[in-house]
């Protein structure tokens, strides 16, 4: 269960559970793409051939440009390690039928890290410079672009770090932005599966803290939450919301989404949810293809009956549809436990068809590598 209990999430904690692929992967050698096993593929960190880096200095980003070397050589004073000051992103790149390749809402992944960045009194990167770090990663490594059909994708991670000689609490001197890349597998290879999840009695982040900015120190207070749950045989935890611990916020590192007995998508509404670009385009096809009644709100724990469908949505994981919610000593169960709901496989039908340029995607979704 470990391995694919770190499967449902937006961002896996630890390595899936395919630790033969590294092995078939050697890094060093050249080996053509005739050696990947792209059905062994899952979630883990693999040297692919180039990562983008860029050197925030004197007020300014410079030009940025591709390079072998995966390892950084950063200050001990760096405020990225001390006082975390650092944000990512993350997004997939995806193969099409006709071989192009296409990037599902950088433009998105963009914004949010200028938000995060601001956040924490970090230098934005421009969406263009955002974009074209993305594009250019992804043509240099497109050897490891998973072929279309398999259900893998070129996962992006997108960093920006505080750096340079400093000891005091205040932003660095300098920052870096880098993008790497790893190929991925499908997260569910036959087909999505629902999974049980516990209410945390823990909180990912403060009321009026950093819950909407993608950053590692979110993460950091997630770790211990998240192994007790799947010590304990969950697929991950869900956190309430921190200032009342009555509605349901987040699912581990991914949103919350559920539909109700007459066919409405809920999300949570609440300044400590991570605004996922998954649960974005969700509302946005919920409403616009699928005709539901949308709403962001309140999901009181102790209204679960509302709903006929519940499910996590995140890059990463795509859909992770939620069988049981335990809390407390209490297990409630959709009615969707056994089966997918149907609202929950057209939404996801729709979503990958549309990464993968099946579906015909609404206007800016799709750019092209
Ligand atoms: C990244 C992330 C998500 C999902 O966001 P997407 O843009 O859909 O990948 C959800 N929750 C948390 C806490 C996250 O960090």
């Amino acid at each position: 269960m470990q391995g694919s209990a770190t499967a449902h999430l937006a961002f896996p904690r630890t390595a899936g559970g395919i630790s033969t692929s590294s092995s078939k992967l050697p890094n060093e050698t050249n080996m053509g793409e005739s050696t990947i096993d792209w059905s062994a593929l899952g979630f883990s960190y693999l040297k692919t051939d180039y990562r983008y880096l860029s050197h925030w200095k004197d007020g300014q980003w410079d030009a940025g440009s591709l390079t072998e070397d995966n390892i950084l050589h950063i200050s001990e004073g760096s405020t990225a390690l001390h006082y975390g000051q650092q944000c990512f992103e993350g997004l997939k790149a995806y193969r099409c039928k006709d071989g192009s390749i296409n990037l599902f809402r950088p433009d998105q992944n963009a914004l949010r890290m200028q938000r995060s960045c601001a956040r924490l009194l970090m230098p934005q990167v421009p969406t263009e410079q955002f974009i074209e770090a993305c594009r250019q990663v992804v043509k240099a490594n497109e050897r490891f672009v998973p072929p279309y059909g398999s259900g893998g994708a070129l996962y992006m991670r997108p960093f920006v770090i505080g750096v340079g000689e400093n000891i005091g609490v205040r932003t660095a001197p300098e920052f870096i932005f880098s993008v790497f890349c790893i190929p991925v597998g499908a997260y569910f290879k036959g087909g999505m599966t629902p999974h049980d999840f516990v209410i945390s009695g823990y909180d990912r982040a403060a009321p009026n803290g950093t819950g909407a900015a993608k950053v590692g120190g979110n993460y950091a207070a997630s770790l211990l939450p998240g192994a007790d749950a799947k010590r304990d045989g969950f697929a991950d935890c869900i956190y309430l919301d921190p200032a009342s611990h009555s509605k349901i916020e987040e699912v581990g590192s991914a949103n919350f989404f559920a539909i109700t007995q007459d066919d409405e998508f809920v999300t949570p509404r609440s300044p400590s949810v991570l605004p996922g670009i998954t649960r974005l385009s969700l509302m946005e096809l919920a409403r616009d293809r699928l005709g539901l009644k949308v709403s962001e709100g309140d999901v009181h724990i102790d209204q679960l009956d509302r709903f006929k469908e519940a499910g996590a949505c995140g890059t990463a994981a795509v859909i992770t549809p939620i069988g049981g919610i335990q809390y407390g000593d209490k297990l409630h169960v959709f009615h969707s436990r056994e089966d997918v709901g149907p609202v929950t496989q057209r939404l996801y039908r729709e979503l990958t068809g549309i990464q993968c340029g099946d579906v015909e995607a609404p206007a800016g979704w799709v750019v092209k590598v």
